[in-house]
């Protein structure tokens, strides 16, 4: 059964070149010993099924942003050179109902064409007769695309009959795909159950290099600065990184718990009234451990969330500067900024997860602008781990001044909070 309506329009077509880029070198940096690195295999003249995560962000079918597509580059590249016979596989977004046009990968397979100067082949499909026959004409160097692995829910069950399908003919599995290793679905985890060898591609390499390894290595004093929403979101990365740290820099709404489990008012603010003894416990915690435990001195306050609304700065709570009932905390006040931009100056490393205020409204946006520039002119080193720090990073143009930005939003934080990554976890141990 073609169960791919896909099939009668997309057709296993062919993408032609449209432009070139010149070879992208591999990282010169060595890659973490304890799993099989790209760099170990011999390729030649072999099927090589690798995993990447071509999940783009798409707006009446074109992509608004290849950034996933352009880090897969170097891997596909070095196993094109080594002479592998390529074939790729990813989701994209969350359909619901098997295959739709919606989620096709076909704009993915136009732009990598562009990318590579090549021809990039999409099958119709993932698994089935048609695609293992495309796979067998496969001539060393040549790339074949499937078609979206969640067109079947067996994907995310992580079911091994689609597994095996998806292993195919290739006996190595190159998986590159950061950003889904903290899940254990069919092309990330069940593959290398049929393969003979389960590789790290460049791009999971470097994840795993700064976010467990450079981490784990950095100059002190290492400064955590944690921001974000919810102080339950990041609970595990903060206890976790006490190991670690000399010193937290906490923003975002979560600083109000801690201001309320203080004992201070907050008026209307963003606030988990259920985690209060939670906040008092890891400030004790931190406490007994000698480690900086730095909260916003003062906020800034709004009545009105929305761009152009009036805003104030409190004074410092310490100093009697609570928040009025009728008022919110939408960002860091001005002491607060101060404060942890000094901090930030004399830093060796620095990891930065979660945004100090609302920086999606433009006049709230100050307190994550001036950390982002804290760490940018920084000479620790900087890694900023996932989520809406990356976007905040990227929305002020201070992306080339970071040492390294995570491509992964779920798949960072479990790694920070210290979990093996399922994709990680089943690749060949070396
Ligand atoms: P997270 O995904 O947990 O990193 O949270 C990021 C979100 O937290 C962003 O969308 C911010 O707008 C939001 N946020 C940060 N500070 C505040 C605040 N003071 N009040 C409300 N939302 C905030």
């Amino acid at each position: 059964m073609d169960r791919n309506p896909l099939a009668t329009f997309c057709d296993n077509r062919v993408f032609p070149v449209v432009s070139c880029l010149t070879f992208v070198s591999p990282p010169s940096y060595p890659l973490p010993m304890a799993k099989l690195s790209i760099q170990s295999l011999d390729v030649q003249n072999k099927e090589v099924l690798m995993r990447v995560d071509f999940n783009v962000p798409l707006k009446h079918g074109a992509i608004t942003d290849d950034t996933r597509i352009t880090a897969a580059v170097p891997s596909i590249q070095h196993l094109l050179k080594g002479g592998a016979k390529l074939v790729l596989c990813s989701h994209l977004g969350r359909p619901k109902a098997g295959a739709s046009a919606e989620f096709s990968l076909q704009p993915v397979a136009v732009r990598l064409a562009e990318l590579l100067g090549q021809e990039v082949k999409l099958a119709a499909d993932s698994i089935g007769e048609e695609v293992a026959a495309l796979r067998a004409g496969l001539q060393a160097g040549q790339v074949l695309l499937l078609e979206n692995t969640r067109f079947y829910p067996e994907e995310e069950k992580n079911d091994a009959d689609f597994a095996k399908q998806l292993a195919g003919s290739a006996d190595i599995f190159v998986n590159d795909a950061f950003g889904t290793a903290h899940r254990a679905h069919a092309s990330t985890e069940g593959v290398t159950h049929y393969v003979k060898q389960s590789a790290m591609g460049f791009l999971m390499a470097r994840e795993l290099e700064y976010l467990v390894y450079k981490l784990d290595q950095g100059e002190r004093p290492f400064v955590v600065i944690m921001g974000g929403a919810k102080v339950s979101d990041k609970i595990q990365v903060i206890n976790s990184l006490m190991a670690k740290a000399d010193t937290f820099i906490i923003g975002g709404a979560m600083a109000y718990t801690f201001r309320k489990a203080q004992g201070y008012k907050i008026g209307k603010s963003l606030v988990e009234n259920d985690k209060l003894e939670l906040a008092l416990d890891i400030l004790k915690n931190a406490e007994a451990k000698g480690i900086r435990f730095l909260l916003p001195a003062d906020t800034r306050i709004t009545q009105e969330f929305k761009d152009g609304a009036e805003t104030r700065v409190t004074a410092a709570y310490t100093e009697g500067g609570e928040i009025p009932d009728d008022w919110e905390g939408i960002d860091i006040g001005t002491q607060a900024i101060a404060e942890f931009s000094k901090e930030i100056a004399s830093a060796k490393t620095i990891l930065w997860n979660g945004p100090m205020g609302v920086f999606e409204i433009g006049s709230f946006a100050e307190g994550t602008r001036a950390i982002a520039q804290a760490v940018a002119d920084s000479a620790a080193l900087s890694i900023v781990g996932g989520g809406d720090s990356v976007t905040a990073v990227n929305k002020f143009g201070l992306d080339d001044q970071m040492n390294f930005i995570s491509t992964g939003g779920g798949a960072s934080l479990e790694l920070l909070e210290g979990k093996e990554l399922p994709g990680v976890a089943a690749l060949t141990n070396v």
